[in-house]
């Protein structure tokens, strides 16, 4: 009996559903709204043994998968370690592990240039609804796409994503145009700078094309800065005038907002982060928000990845948590008849998804509150700091 899905969305949550589902023999289809291939995007992403995993059963390799760092070092405001902790972590980037998986989906049945508008179903089937009218049918349907889901919107409508009061700052620097001070003392590390009200997490991960070489690899900064809604509205704001929702493109970024982050970096910052950053690409912000979905599933639509729940980028388990939402739907759909599986995913999904939520929540609290001592400003001796080295870009406990 053949077994048929599609899925929305063909980034990294989206691949790894389908390619697990092929692997159980499903007949598979991914449906992607972006009509150009979305490799060669995206900058760092730290991995985990589980992630690992998942990639091999997926069908792709963990050889050359990224950088190896030993351990983390967080660096005080005059540019001196002020702690460390062993942590050996192999260190990514989004397109090395989104090109890996969309090699091995089969000609035919990735659709780019397929943008859902939402679903329909009963009880023999689903189909998906996409903007042109064209429908496409399956036994099951999965939301793999994203953020802004449209399978999200339609299955829960009061669903909306909450902001953070702060934002992210990302850029990549290359290698081979690092001062040698900041090769030595920060570029191998897992690096950190943990004063109250502000954070940098910093490692390196390959150059482009996935170059592992010394000299040709990059060095992914990322760096979170308060922003209340008044100021948020300003940095949404392209120079046309146009007020963006939510986040705006990296390009439409104004030259102002950068030039004024950067001169807030060298304000805040240890020097090794001002060089890394002068020496970037043109960098760019994101917005932090959150969501969580009551349910991932409705009737035969599933919801995965950063469809059914976005956390806090804090905890670095976006990939992850896609992969494992797959996995999960996988192992469900191959056990039970279609509605009964994915009401059993949920249950066993959501939960999970939540306890991802609520740790990024608190990891970004802590970042903002002042000890009993107050405002730590020098990024030593912060009584928050042992917590969010050891937890930060970690899978929570069970
Ligand atoms: C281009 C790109 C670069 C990224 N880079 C990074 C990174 O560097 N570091 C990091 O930690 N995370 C990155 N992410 C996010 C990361 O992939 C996710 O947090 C995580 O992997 C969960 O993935 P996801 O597949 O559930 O969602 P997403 O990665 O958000 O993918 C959703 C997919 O669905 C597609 N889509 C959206 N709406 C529709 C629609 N209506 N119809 C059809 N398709 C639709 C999108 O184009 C996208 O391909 C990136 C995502 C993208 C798309």
């Amino acid at each position: 009996m053949s077994r048929t899905a599609v899925v929305c969305g063909g980034s990294i949550g989206g691949l790894f559903a389908a390619l697990l589902l092929r692997k159980r023999g499903w007949d598979v289809t991914i449906v992607e709204r972006n009509a150009t291939e979305l490799s060669g995007r995206g900058a760092g992403i730290v991995t985990h043994d589980i992630l690992n995993a998942l990639i091999v059963e997926a069908g792709g390799t963990t050889d050359a998968l990224g950088v190896a760092v030993a351990d983390r070092v967080a660096f005080g405001r005059d540019g001196g370690e002020a702690a460390r902790l062993p942590f050996p972590q192999v260190v990514t980037s989004w397109d090395r592990v989104h090109s890996m998986l969309r090699a091995l989906m089969p000609e035919g049945a990735y659709r780019l240039g397929v943008p859902v508008r939402g679903y329909r179903q009963d009880d023999d089937g689903a189909e998906v609804i996409c903007d042109d009218g064209r429908t496409f049918a399956a036994d099951v349907v999965i939301g793999a796409d994203g953020f802004r889901s449209a399978i999200r919107a339609q299955m829960h409508p009061a669903v909306q994503p909450v902001y953070s009061g702060y934002l992210v700052w990302r850029a990549l620097a290359p290698e081979g145009e690092l001062p040698a001070d900041v090769l030595a003392s920060t570029f191998p590390h897992f690096a950190l700078y943990l004063p109250t009200g502000t954070q940098i997490i910093g490692y390196p991960i390959a150059g482009p094309g996935n170059d592992l070489r010394p000299g040709h690899r990059r060095y992914n900064f990322v760096w979170y800065l308060p922003a209340d809604r008044a100021a948020l509205a300003d940095l949404l704001t392209d120079a046309s005038g146009v007020r963006h929702d939510i986040s705006i493109p990296p390009p439409l970024i104004r030259d102002d907002v950068v030039q004024a982050a950067l001169a807030t970096a060298e304000r805040l910052l240890p020097p090794q982060f001002v060089a890394i950053l002068a020496r970037s690409e043109r960098p760019f912000f994101t917005p932090i928000y959150d969501h969580l979905s009551p349910s991932f599933h409705d009737g035969r639509i599933a919801l995965s990845g950063d469809a059914a729940c976005v956390a806090r980028p804090h905890v670095g388990m976006g990939v992850t948590k896609a992969a494992c939402d797959a996995k999960a739907l996988a192992r469900h759909l191959d056990a039970a008849p279609v509605a009964t599986a994915l009401a059993a995913y949920s249950a066993e999904r959501q939960p999970v998804a939540r306890q991802v939520m609520e740790l990024s929540r608190k990891l970004g609290t802590l970042m903002l509150t002042p000890g009993p001592d107050g405002p730590c400003t020098e990024g030593r001796g912060n009584p928050n700091a042992a917590f969010m080295i050891a937890n930060t870009a970690v899978v929570p406990a069970a």
